[in-house]
């Protein structure tokens, strides 16, 4: 075994005793090992996903994110109860968005959160009711405004002064009559274990605080605008409530100055909840978190002396993330000699393009191997893909079975949220399907594509 003195392995990742174990805050609650030391995922075991559709392949899990979908959901609904209110949770498509998991989070009885008129279009084809749909996003165009309203969209999330000017324009010319929030930045960014409280964030999303009462006096004039209330989301991949306290406390102190103008029978706070990508994080069960954040802002209002709103949430990872792995075949190996050890690079034959995070955010994953249990002890690994860049890394720091070899199946874990979405064509690799499991069955949700979708948009080819 490898000492982790000498090591260049990162101080958090201790070498494990058994480097084919499935830790299960990170893995979806079916993963199991089967007879032969297979990955089995909802009832289908890795080797036989990858006979039917190849590597690599994305896979999530049905009853996993119904689990924690309609989890989600009656841990708010407990601690709204119990805190004299009530509270909708908003799944937030940006994690994965196809016409599938809309039926899935619609049939949990969520409504869906979504950024940007493809989303909406998506929502939409997957049978979801308008008017449990909320819409985001900093830059909305006029066009996906019209559509929204026109569509019935329940609520839109304002994000800016001149979004609220389109929208007037928009209501005047229709008729129609639009809720709306106003999102605000509440200075509070939270990152992970830690959060940073400023006066003013540096940053694209919603509005500073003393810029809201002028823009809801406004929203307030406009006949055909329902303000129904704030919204503020603080940042993603959160742990513990510290953050979301000291959120909600400053946006009660807007909300409270707001309620001189009118009734605000609403107030959002965003979604952020962190979930396991390796076993070192402990995210908080959601029971705990729904509880300290409702009550949170249970006391604050009691402090205040006013009623509490109804609440929602917004939250994407926490539904999907752990819901998800790819499964990828290794190719090449190689060992690199660093001044403090070695470090095992393997290949594998997707990487940045189905799974940008790590590049983008330095995000850790866990992997493991999927066909068969290791015969060597742990040896350290950095996972990559094959594109042309060095960033191209899926997993950073990760021991693996010493035996690992060519040929080999990868189960990287928690890729449900935030990796499909924010897949490319880089270096002209096809994107892979997406398939569901569930109860020993699988079906593709969404197809791979082909080498001549890659060619398709090129105009210089003649056809
Ligand atoms: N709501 C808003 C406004 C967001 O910007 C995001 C993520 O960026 C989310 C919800 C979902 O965050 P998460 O997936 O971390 O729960």
């Amino acid at each position: 075994m490898q000492s982790a003195v000498s090591s260049p392995a990162p101080g958090w990742l201790a070498v494990p005793d058994d480097a084919d174990d499935l830790v299960p805050a990170v893995w979806p609650a079916s993963a199991e090992r089967g007879p032969d030391g297979e990955l089995i995922i909802g009832g289908v075991s890795a080797d036989a996903l990858v006979r039917t559709y190849g590597t690599p392949l994305q896979v999530i899990d049905e009853g996993e994110v119904r689990r924690r979908a309609s989890g989600i959901r009656a841990a708010f609904d407990t601690a709204a109860a119990a805190n004299g209110t009530t509270a909708r949770v908003y799944y937030a498509g940006k994690a994965l968005l196809n016409t599938t998991i809309v039926r899935w989070v619609m049939e949990e009885g969520l409504n869906l959160d979504v950024c940007t008129g493809g989303e909406l279009e998506v929502a939409l084809a997957g049978g979801a009711d308008a008017a449990r749909l909320g819409f985001h996003g900093n830059n909305k165009s006029v066009a996906e405004l019209e559509r929204a309203v026109e569509v019935g969209v329940g609520t839109i999330v304002i994000d800016s002064e001149i979004e609220i000017e389109r929208l007037a324009a928009i209501v005047a010319r229709t008729g129609a009559s639009q809720r709306v929030m106003l999102r605000v930045n509440s200075g509070v960014h939270a990152e992970t274990h830690d959060f940073l409280a400023t006066a003013h964030e540096d940053q694209k999303f919603g509005t500073a605080l003393d810029s809201a009462p002028g823009l809801v006096a406004r929203i307030r004039e406009i006949e055909g605008l329902d303000f129904v209330g704030l919204h503020c989301h603080i940042g993603s991949q959160i742990f513990g409530v510290a953050g979301f306290r000291e959120s909600a406390a400053r946006v009660l102190d807007l909300h409270q100055e707001l309620l001189a103008g009118g009734d605000i029978p609403e107030l959002n706070l965003g979604g952020g909840f962190g979930i396991a990508y390796t076993r070192v994080d402990t995210p908080e069960p959601i029971e705990n978190l729904a509880e300290g954040i409702v009550s949170a802002v249970a006391e604050g209002c009691a402090a205040r002396g006013i009623s509490i709103p109804a609440l929602s949430f917004e939250p994407g990872r926490a539904i999907v993330g752990n819901a998800g792995i790819t499964l990828y075949e290794v190719g090449t190996i190689k060992d690199v000699a660093l001044e403090n050890g070695s470090r095992r690079y393997v290949s594998v034959d997707g990487g940045m393009s189905d799974n940008a995070r790590p590049a983008l955010y330095g995000a850790e994953f866990s992997a493991r191997l999927a066909a068969r249990l290791g015969d060597a002890d742990p040896v350290l690994v950095r996972v990559v893909g094959r594109h042309c860049e060095s960033g191209d890394i899926v997993v950073d720091h990760e021991y693996l079975p010493g035996d690992v070899a060519p040929g080999d199946l990868l189960a990287v874990a928690a890729t449900g949220a935030y990796c499909a979405p924010l897949s490319s064509n880089y270096n002209h690799v096809p994107r892979p399907p997406i398939v569901a499991v569930n109860g020993g069955e699988s079906r593709v949700i969404v197809r791979g594509e082909s080498l001549s979708d890659l060619l398709a948009r090129d105009a210089g080819i003649e056809r």
